[in-house]
């Protein structure tokens, strides 16, 4: 058993670190206050590969482990977590795109989307489903030699900018299992009828948009079909959100870590009734609690990384690791705000960011809810034990 990370990963931390330190930190409070995008972060982003994480190597991406993968988003998350969001989507659809999309598709969209040239996001959720996607009502009627998508996509990150955009819909909305008659469709951002119609305005997360997406008419051709088979579409996408989970417990790390390492500063530096408050025990009680979680939390997230590497079932471990880290996130962000006292709650201080950013993570890729569920399936079938 070993805790620690290669040589390798270590050395790619310290990059990732680099690149938060210099260009991440010094913009974050001001540019995510003005709802301003990243471009210049973006841009360095695409220099680093980073839009080719998931991306095999044949197809010029880097073609990371899941470990690696965990420590991007964990690094970029401590300086601004809305970046993050940035590649999670984007690195989401391209491993769904690698793993199940047919040669054409890979030879054409994977080596634009590893090098940031083009850029990707994954439209699932509708105004009337999102954890219940089999409740969607987005369908692709074949017509032709294609398909015609009607419906309406709402909180898609990265609309604005993905190109193409996998569009989960119903091809044959009668199909029983209704799971059969599912589909993702590739949706070039320019066919007509397609529309990126509204910015959602967010508690926090702020850099990436989160948008509403109408599909009016818009004809695809049949390559479109990811994988080439209709009735696949809801199996690909559960599979491609196994691996999102793991970015999204990541993100739910580095928000973590942030959090106490400011409440640990802070605390060395105010002063009260005489002394650094850092030498109240009640203090010092929330700092230990903080430490002993998201170190805990950062096990889980590289435990469930690892196993998905090392190619065996991994939809348990990951469910265990974003639940457990979304919420050390929530907790650490809030006792973090409450050691900082009433700067705490000033936007000029970071914890006020990380405590708007935090719940994200509770949501995203699968509710804590639903992921108790997965969890829970998954002990009492048999299929994983513990201990
Ligand atoms: C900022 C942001 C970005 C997002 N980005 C994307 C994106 O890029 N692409 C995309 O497709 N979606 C995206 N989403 C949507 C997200 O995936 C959904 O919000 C999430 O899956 C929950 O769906 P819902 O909002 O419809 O809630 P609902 O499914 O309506 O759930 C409401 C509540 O009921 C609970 N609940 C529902 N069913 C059960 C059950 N069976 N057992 C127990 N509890 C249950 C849930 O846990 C939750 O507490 C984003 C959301 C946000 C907020």
């Amino acid at each position: 058993m070993d805790f620690e990370l290669t040589t390798e990963q270590r050395l790619f931390r310290d990059t990732l670190r680099a690149f938060v330190d210099e260009q991440i930190r010094p913009v974050a409070r001001e540019w995510e206050a003005a709802g301003r995008y990243p471009d210049e972060i973006v841009a360095t982003m695409r220099r680093m590969g980073l839009f080719g994480l998931t991306v095999p190597e044949e197809y010029g991406g880097m073609a990371a482990d899941m470990v690696s993968l965990a420590l991007v988003f964990e690094e970029i998350s401590r300086g601004w977590m809305g970046v993050a969001g940035i590649l999670g989507s984007h690195s989401l659809s391209c491993w769904m795109i690698a793993r199940y999309g047919t040669d054409e598709q890979k030879r054409a969209h994977l080596p634009a989307l590893a090098s940031g040239e083009r850029r990707t996001g994954i439209a699932l959720t509708e105004p009337g489903a999102g954890s219940d996607l089999q409740g969607i009502q987005t369908t692709a009627r074949s017509e032709g030699d294609g398909y015609v998508l009607n419906g309406r996509k709402t909180w898609i990150t990265n609309a604005r900018h993905a190109d193409p955009l996998p569009v989960l819909a119903r091809t044959d909305p009668a199909a029983v299992p209704v799971h059969a008659g599912m589909s993702v469709l590739l949706v070039d951002a320019a066919a007509p009828g397609f529309e990126v119609v509204r910015d959602l305005p967010k508690l926090g997360y702020h850099g990436p948009e989160t948008c509403e997406v109408v599909l009016d008419e818009v004809r695809v051709p049949a390559s479109a079909l990811l994988g080439g088979t209709e009735g696949r579409g809801l199996q690909q996408v559960l599979a491609a959100l196994e691996t999102g989970r793991v970015n999204v417990a990541a993100r739910a790390v580095g928000v973590a870590q942030e959090a106490y390492d400011q409440a640990l500063r802070y605390s060395g530096e105010r002063e009260a009734f005489g002394q650094k408050i850092s030498g109240f025990q009640a203090v010092q009680l929330k700092l230990a609690d903080m430490a002993m979680k998201l170190q805990a939390a950062r096990l889980l997230v590289y435990w469930a990384a690892s196993r998905a590497d090392s190619g065996q079932r991994s939809d348990m471990e990951s469910g265990m690791a974003k639940v457990y880290a979304s919420e050390v996130a929530m907790e650490c962000a809030a006792t973090a705000m409450q050691i900082h006292g009433g700067y705490g709650y000033s936007s000029e201080f970071t914890v006020e960011r990380l405590y708007r950013d935090a719940p994200l993570m509770v949501i995203g890729e699968g509710t804590n809810d639903i992921l108790r569920t997965v969890i829970a399936r998954s002990l009492t079938s048999g299929r994983s034990a513990i201990g």
